[in-house]
């Protein structure tokens, strides 16, 4: 089974701020925050990106995005707003190849995202 940094992360194997986990995913800051809140939310299991066959992944999917809204509430950034990001491969400036929303928020967004 393939392995990887955020594999690390969530099996408490490498240091991270996380600030939500359950069974399925985890939720941590980013080590490089973009925003004055800048979070990662990760499935547990690998899954390299979007690319992948997800078919058989729909409920982990479904919870993870139920994860987003609780987590951004935590923060204290539901009611100014937020923004969600998931990079997929070269150009859209993945570097980490496993699966993961970004959520920021904390600041103005601009659109269309650079
Ligand atoms: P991507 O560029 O793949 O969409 O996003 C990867 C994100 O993971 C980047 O924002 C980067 O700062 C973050 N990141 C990379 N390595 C680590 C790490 O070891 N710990 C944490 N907390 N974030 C990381
Ligand atoms: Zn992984």
């Amino acid at each position: 089974m393939a392995r990887c940094i955020f594999c690390g992360i969530a099996a408490h194997e490498k240091p991270a701020a996380i600030i939500h986990e359950d069974e399925h995913c985890v939720v941590f800051r980013d080590i490089n925050p973009q925003a004055p809140v800048h979070l990662l939310v990760i499935p547990r299991k690998h899954i390299a990106s979007l690319n992948d066959d997800l078919d058989g992944d729909r409920e982990l999917l479904g919870h993870m995005l139920s994860v987003v809204g609780r987590a951004a509430k935590s923060q204290g950034i539901d009611g100014t707003g937020y923004r969600t990001v998931i990079n997929t491969n070269a150009e859209a400036g993945q570097s980490v190849f496993h699966l993961h929303i970004h959520v920021l928020g904390g600041r103005r967004m601009g659109w269309p995202p650079g």
